[in-house]
């Protein structure tokens, strides 16, 4: 596309006129936050898709994030700029796979993480996003057994806190997986002053957390929160530099939300290939077209939204 103003200035149009919203996942490009009405972690694009008054809502974010939409918005249009947009973690675990574990463990609750397909949720008691995982094992009651699913390190980071005993499924994101606590240690020694922000999801947490708790790393600057809370966290640091350990996609909104500060992937190669997926150009087409829609059957979205419902409760 040439005239980038003027695709920005057909969204614009296109988006009054169809009275739609988009809404951008903080792993997004930059010209795609730069266009959305509301840029977040997964759980606000969850609160937004459910208060919005919008009639069709454009979702720039990965598949499993527009059925959540459409889930909690059944009257909504809920599109997808691009259909390929998957995510590796949620195709780590389907439904059927689900209900052979329920099966050995009958009186189980079941916590799925929110990168999950509609169908998963629709077998499982909880959501959760990485902001509320705690919260959510807390709330169950301590006699029961829990299955959680599918981000293994999530899972051992939320066991780690509320010192519950969780059955974990072995599930990883590529991405998160690849950041190795050397490389966290590496660029720590590197940059002595920085505040080292880490995302619960990252293959490099629950080792941290160790380290953080036998004394091995300063704990005093080193922060575990989730992509809600990395955005936040800078506004009120004294710190002038911030390392920051999750998709690099995240650093568009701190660098343009902190101007006067300085932020740095851990790891430069820590990219969503699915995210990026989403161009200016394809979210013109799909509002020009109407495409992608997401729907999900009304059964499976019901027994899914019960799930989500339970999370939105906690968080509220
Ligand atoms: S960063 Fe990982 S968990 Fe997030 S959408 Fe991409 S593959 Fe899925």
């Amino acid at each position: 596309m040439e005239d980038r103003g003027w695709a920005v200035k057909e969204i614009n149009r296109l988006k009054k006129e169809k009275n739609a919203v988009i809404l951008a996942h903080n792993y997004q490009i930059g010209e795609v936050q730069d266009i959305a009405d509301f840029t977040a972690d997964s759980l606000a694009l969850s609160q937004a898709a459910a208060k919005t008054e919008a009639d069709m809502i454009v979702f720039c974010g990965v598949h499993f994030m527009a059925e959540t939409a459409s889930i909690i918005s059944p009257d909504k249009k809920v599109l997808i700029p691009d259909l390929k947009a998957g995510c590796s973690l949620a195709d780590t675990i389907n439904a059927e796979e689900l209900r052979e574990w329920k099966k050995e463990h009958p009186n189980a609750v079941v916590v799925s993480y929110v990168n999950t397909t509609a169908e998963v949720k629709a077998e499982s008691d909880y959501c959760c996003t990485s902001s509320n995982a705690v919260k959510v094992v807390s709330s169950i009651p301590e006699d029961r057994e829990i299955l959680f699913l599918p981000d293994m390190f999530l899972g051992a980071y939320a066991a780690k806190v509320t010192g519950r005993k969780l059955h974990i499924w072995a599930g990883e994101c590529h991405v998160h997986a690849g950041i190795r606590p050397e490389d966290i240690n590496k660029m720590r020694e590197a940059n002595p002053e920085a505040d080292m922000l880490i995302h619960p999801e990252c293959g490099c947490t629950t080792s941290l957390i160790n380290y953080v708790g036998n004394g091995s790393i300063k704990s005093e600057d080193t922060y575990f929160l989730s992509t809600g809370g990395m955005i936040n966290h800078p506004r009120h640091s004294n710190a002038k530099e911030f390392l920051v350990a999750t998709e690099t996609g995240i650093l568009h909104r701190m660098r343009k939300e902190n101007p006067d500060k300085t932020f740095c992937p851990v790891k430069e190669d820590a990219v969503c290939k699915y995210m990026k997926m989403i161009t200016l150009d394809k979210v013109l087409t799909s509002l020009q077209e109407e495409i992608y829609e997401v729907k999900i059957p009304k059964e499976v979205a019901l027994r899914a939204k019960k799930a989500i419902d339970r999370m939105l409760e906690i968080s509220n």
